[in-house]
């Protein structure tokens, strides 16, 4: 689970879990206040991730000719990644540049 880097408290899912898209945001800390970004490493693997579920989906969805099955399998790869992401995340004070 992150931990915000000004009062060193860990977040709590509820904290993180509605912000499993939040790339290009930052979510405040529910302790002291403060802004938190995530870590561009966090960053740089959640793009990774992203495109691996879509790389996946789409071979399976050529290999298979399913739709239902696709779209079902693709709703459960999305759930299971924002059931994880907040596990995963690293938070920093400061906004890193991606590259
Ligand atoms: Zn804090």
């Amino acid at each position: 689970m992150p931990t915000c880097q000004n009062c060193f408290r860990t977040l709590k899912w509820k904290h993180t879990g509605a912000h499993f898209f939040w790339i290009h945001s930052s979510i405040t800390c529910p302790f002291c206040g403060a802004t938190q970004y995530p870590a561009a490493r966090e960053r740089k693997i959640e793009i990774g991730i992203s495109q691996l579920i879509l790389v996946l989906i789409f071979i399976y969805h050529i290999a298979t000719d399913n739709s239902a099955v696709t779209i079902g399998l693709f709703s459960v790869e999305i759930l299971a990644y924002a059931a994880f992401h907040p596990l995963l995340l690293k938070i920093s004070n400061q906004k890193e540049k991606l590259f």
